[in-house]
């Protein structure tokens, strides 16, 4: 499958009122953009918790609560203890 593009975005968005909600197939609200430095634009569904330390990326909730890790890396593919996360608030990343 082709990927989308800004380019492609902009147009289809441009038909659309500027205060309609976006949101993924579970109608769940967009509700954080990360600008990954010009290789990517993320729209994401979950706000991030903080930090990874490990790669400095953002770390989002684990939502599997069999799992003892309160949040994962989708960079590092990988489950994370409180002390492998930075807080939003320093600013550590
Ligand atoms: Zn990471």
């Amino acid at each position: 499958m082709e990927a989308n593009t800004v380019g492609k975005l902009i147009k289809l968005l441009s038909e659309y009122p500027k205060d309609m909600i976006i949101t993924n197939q579970a109608n769940q609200p967009f509700i954080h953009i990360i600008n990954r430095q010009g290789e990517a634009l993320t729209l994401s569904t979950e706000k991030p918790i903080g930090y990874c330390r490990k790669c400095g990326d953002y770390a989002y909730e684990e939502l599997n609560r069999e799992l003892d890790y309160p949040g994962q890396c989708p960079t590092c593919d990988e489950n994370l203890y409180n002390f492998e996360i930075n807080s939003l608030e320093n600013g550590s990343k």
